[in-house]
């Protein structure tokens, strides 16, 4: 795969899509909430439901990219 791609994609959990990913063997990981999204047939499938989590992460919003929205975005829900 072309690595200047990767460095366009940004981790699809964070909505200010502001968070890059880095390349790990088969899969990309996010650089602040370490999700890894696997790499199928070249693709990397960016999709919450298809990455593996860090030990421990058992819902998305305990994750740091989707918290640090909630901080920012006070009106975001209410
Ligand atoms: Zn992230």
């Amino acid at each position: 795969m072309d690595d200047t791609f990767l460095t366009h994609l940004r981790c699809p959990i964070d909505p200010t899509r502001s968070t890059p990913l880095v390349r790990r063997d088969h899969e990309l990981q996010c650089t602040q909430c370490l999700v890894a999204f696997p790499i199928k047939q070249g693709l990397p499938i960016l999709v919450p439901g298809e990455a593996h989590y860090p030990t421990g992460i058992r819902d998305l919003t305990q994750l740091p990219c989707r918290r640090k929205t909630n901080r920012s975005a006070g009106s975001f829900r209410k």
